[in-house]
Formats: structure tokens, sequence, C-alpha cells
């Protein structure tokens, strides 16, 4: 059973919005945006092959981020069985992969190449990272296995090792681990309450907001995206958003840039600012858009100021 799905962090989200508003996007910005897509693709293929190995009797998460002594450390996929843990490390990389002398994993693509951590090494931090916490909540002594994923169908891997593995061999590399770890240590209602444990332990790392600085203001691409046009902006007429390009209508389309505003600039927002950012000339129409959101204000009249926090709750990305 899933206890954590693979999910989009919420720094994650906000590089997806940067990459679609920035005008000119900061090679590093985009360079991390690009390591956190493919992690994060990585993570969503795996439940699909660790299924296909049929054990249900054990409790899985995701994208976990737990903090240890002051420093965060995150898990890929951490599975739970009866008789062991297992830590998954997912590589989504695609070329050549091969282990230099100084084992280090060197990717080659496109006559390029990039130098990572053994991802063993990786996992083995995590190991013991999480052995010490799991200490603290008094599930000492069960083993934990540690096991590298290559997830990108066009990763070519150089090496031969049983616990660095394209992602279709993980049910037969789980058959063999099952089998091979045969004392039972914990029941599933206390593993399961593990889970739920740790779920409650996860922490989000938080964003970091964008300073209204003038260089950043006008490099950002305004307006109400059309969902299919995108970044093709739409026009506000009679009380509703339209595309030019492809006839597309939505009444409440602002409410996507909305969002989009809170995870490049924060929560908080006036009319002036939402005139800037949904391109609207009208301080009314700006006006009767913000007050129907039903949001929490603060501030009179004039200087009324939105908060957008409640939004996100229906903002899908
Ligand atoms: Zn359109």
């Amino acid at each position: 059973m899933i206890v954590k799905p693979p999910q989009k962090t919420e720094h994650l989200k906000q590089l997806e919005i940067m990459n679609e508003r920035y005008l000119d996007i900061p090679s590093k910005t985009f360079d991390l945006f690009r390591r956190e897509l493919s992690g994060y693709l990585g993570e969503k293929s795996l439940p699909y092959y660790v299924d296909l190995s049929n054990f249900t009797s054990r409790y899985d998460l995701y994208g976990l981020r737990l903090k240890d002594h002051n420093h965060h450390f995150q898990i890929d996929g951490l599975f739970l069985f009866p008789t062991f843990f297992l830590i998954t490390e997912v590589k989504h990389l695609k070329g050549k992969l091969y282990l230099n002398e100084s084992e280090q994993l060197i990717q080659n693509k496109d006559q390029e190449e990039k130098v990572y951590q053994h991802p063993l090494t990786q996992a083995n931090l995590q190991k013991t990272q999480l052995q010490s916490l799991l200490t603290n909540l008094g599930y000492s002594n069960i083993p934990i296995h540690t096991l590298a994923i290559f997830t990108h169908d066009q990763a070519q891997l150089s090496f031969q090792h049983l616990d660095m593995i394209p992602v279709q061999q993980c049910p037969d590399r789980l058959q063999k681990l099952v089998s091979s770890y045969t004392e039972r240590i914990y029941e599933m209602d206390q593993l399961l309450q593990l889970g739920k444990k740790l779920l409650t332990l996860h922490q989000e790392r938080s964003i970091s907001i964008l300073e209204p600085k003038r260089e950043i203001l006008n490099n950002i691409r305004r307006g109400v995206f059309c969902p299919t046009c995108k970044p093709k902006a739409m026009r506000r007429t009679h009380g509703t958003w339209i595309c030019s390009t492809c006839g597309h209508r939505d009444k409440n389309a602002h409410l996507d840039a909305l969002c989009d505003f809170v995870y490049l600039f924060g929560f908080y927002i006036n009319n002036k600012q939402a005139r800037w950012f949904l391109l609207v000339d009208s301080l009314y129409t700006t006006s009767r858009i913000l007050r129907k959101l039903e949001v929490e204000t603060s501030g009179g009249t004039k200087f009324r100021v939105y908060n957008l926090k409640s939004l996100l709750r229906k903002y899908k990305r």
C-alpha cells in the first residue's frame, strides 16, 4: 500500500512556473528545473514496476524528506517490509552511464560528460541517517537494504551490479531481496504506524519567492495563459477570458494565473499588482475579480491586500 505517493514538490511547482513565466530564464534556474523534473519523473515511474513484484505486504513512501540532527535528507523511495526496509535511490539519467576509477557515476550524453556521486554512496548515507531516526522512534533492529534504480528508458548502463539496476529489473530484484530476508521483525500494523509517523515527519523544502526588483519584474511573462496555447495570454471581455487563437473561454481562468503569482511573489496581492500581473487595465474590473475570490483581506478600500493562500487548494499543477 502506498502511504505517500510520488508528488511534485512545491519547489518543482515553482520551478515549472518560472520556466513558463520567465521571458529569459536564468540558466541556473533552468538547470535546477530540469534536475528536479527528472527526479520527479523517475520517482513517478517507480510504483508501476514495484507493483509488478506482487508483494502486497509492505508500505511505500515516495519522496520523503526527513530531518536528523539538523540535517535534511531525502529518500526517493522507502519500502517497509516486515523483514527489511528498502531505500531506493532513483536516477533518471539518459545516455551512457559508467563508474570511473574513483567510483563516481559518469553520464556521457551528446559527447558531454557529467559527474555524479556514486548512487549507492548516496543511498548508504540516507541509510545511516534513517537508522539514527528510526532508533529514536524505537524501530532500530531491522536491516535496511539500499538499491539504485535507473528509470530513464534511454539509460545505457555499462556496469553490472546487483544493486544498481535498470527499472525493468526491479520486480526480479525485489523478489530476490524478499526471499533473502527471512526473519519477520515487524507486523503490518507496526509498519503502518511507522509509515504514518514518517509521513508526519516529512518536511517540504520551503521555497523562496522572487525579489520584486525591476530586472526581475521586467523579465516576467505576465497575463492569464490559455491552457492550450500557453504562454499566449487571454483577454478579459464582458466578464470572461477569451483566447483569440483557439477561442477558448473561461470565466475563472485568472485563478491559475493568481496561483502562479503566489509561487513567484508570495501570498499577498493588491489591486495594482493584480492589474500588472493579469494584464487588466481597469481598476474596477480588477477589484471585482479580487473581491469575488472571497479570500482574507487586510487594509482599507484603497490599500486592500488580498491573501491568496486559500486559492492554492484548488490549484492543479
Ligand atoms: Zn488558446
